[in-house]
């Protein structure tokens, strides 16, 4: 079967007419930020950069970085391009840690936004005949809207059922014959739970065969627990509010990295504490300069993610836009226990791997006296005797030790015993120690 593609062209085009493409951008917008964004044009002064002086991609890394700091301290407009009339659509992310982080769009950039969502929907199989369910909200949030727009331009059949009223939802599913559903992991796994409730088996009783997830992190072995009960493929979509909400990069059906659309931003890895630019293969801080965006285009963006980029220029796929590594944490996610650093998704990982775990897990780290403690709960797959408890935590306790270093204590729950969200990310780490 021919590879489908959105925008061929522009999906496989050579490395050099791509090259060639990124630097006419990067051009163009570090003159319109210097022109029009005096946060901008005061940091390049500083640093003695005029927008002639951009000559080669190499000269990225002369440009100053944003910071999400940034982006707060110019909110709400402070950071846009254009004039207030020109700017089409406004969205924001939850502002959970403060001001929240906006995202400005012109007309354009809508439309060049609903491009690379219909990208991401057909490499991850979308096609016109497939009817396609949107479960992130329509509303400030980016994914929802991302997810419209993307569809639209595929000419899918729309349902724009938002967050929330997961029987509805399931209703829907059965009802219209969902093919295909975007949505954040925690959700997929909440619709798992009330359709079980609902005596409806996902795999049997619906038609939904393709899901597209992001802005939470899961890891590959969530990944599969997910595929099994809904008998799916799982595509896994990246993007933040501050660069156009999702659709930034997506897996193709090889599953083996993300490619990152580059003839929107051009992409780097830094080392999170000096800055400097790493090398392909290895780890570090994703930062974006964006090439295509008018409202409010941004000079290295400093994301947090950590992840890698591929040193391989080729894909079985046919696109030539490079891979990353899939996200593997933020920088501020990371916590620190009894001395050792790791990411909630370590712990995650050692959990799924056990077939009569649930997916539902809560980390809790407490200080006792002058140590850390940290207890994981975790609900177990189905009912268990007291026994059986006390074997499984065993189990995982050892299992926990070989990644962690130290020992957690860990509580195997009954099914359906932590709690639950109906909308938003999924709350799996209190730090007790921060509060
Ligand atoms: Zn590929």
């Amino acid at each position: 079967m021919e590879e489908p593609y959105f925008q061929k062209t522009l999906e496989t085009m050579s490395r050099s007419d791509l090259e060639t493409y990124q630097l006419k951008g990067l051009k163009k917008t570090v003159r319109q930020v210097y022109d029009n964004v005096p946060f901008y044009k005061e940091k390049l002064k500083a640093l003695n950069i005029h927008p002639d002086d951009i000559n080669s991609l190499d000269d990225v890394k002369r440009l100053p970085f944003t910071t999400k700091d940034d982006i707060r301290r110019n909110y709400p407009f402070g950071l846009a391009a254009v004039s207030l009339n020109e700017i089409a659509e406004i969205h924001a992310s939850s502002g959970t840690t403060g001001t929240p982080t906006l995202g400005l769009y012109t007309l354009q950039d809508i439309e060049r936004w609903g491009d690379m969502m219909a990208r991401c929907l057909v490499m991850s199989g979308l096609t016109n005949k497939d009817v396609f369910q949107i479960t992130p909200t329509l509303g400030m949030f980016t994914g929802g809207f991302g997810f419209f727009y993307g569809g639209r331009k595929v000419g899918a059949t729309i349902v724009p059922a938002s967050a929330g009223f997961t029987r509805r939802q399931i209703q829907y599913m059965l009802d219209f014959g969902t093919t295909m559903i975007a949505a954040i992991v925690s959700y997929l796994l909440r619709i798992a739970e009330v359709a079980a409730e609902m005596g409806i088996d996902l795999a049997k009783d619906t038609k939904v065969r393709k899901g597209i997830v992001g802005s939470e992190m899961w890891t590959p072995e969530m990944g599969r627990r997910i595929c099994s009960i809904y008998n799916m493929d799982l595509y896994d979509i990246y993007g933040l509010t501050e660069l156009c909400g999702p659709g930034v990069g997506n897996d193709c059906r090889i599953h083996d990295g993300i490619h990152l659309w580059e003839d929107h931003y051009i992409v780097e890895v830094i080392d999170p504490k000096t800055g400097e630019q790493i090398g392909p293969e290895e780890k570090g801080e994703l930062a974006f300069t964006t090439i295509q965006k008018d409202a409010a285009p941004l000079l290295r963006y400093r994301t947090r993610d950590l992840s890698y980029l591929y040193d391989s220029l080729t894909c079985e796929c046919g696109r030539t836009h490079r891979r990353m590594a899939k996200v593997q944490g933020r920088v501020d996610d990371m916590i620190k226990v009894s001395g050792v650093n790791f990411w909630p998704s370590q712990v995650e990982a050692v959990l799924m791997k056990q077939p009569n775990v649930g997916t539902e897990y809560l980390i809790y780290v407490a200080r006792k006296g002058s140590a850390d403690h940290m207890t994981i709960k975790v609900e177990a797959k189905s009912k268990m005797s007291e026994e059986e408890k006390k074997n499984l935590a065993a189990k995982l306790s050892a299992e926990l030790r070989e990644v962690l270093i130290f020992t957690p204590e860990v509580i195997i729950l009954a099914p359906g015993e932590l709690p639950r969200t109906e909308t938003g990310k999924a709350k799996r780490l209190i730090d007790e120690r921060a509060i």
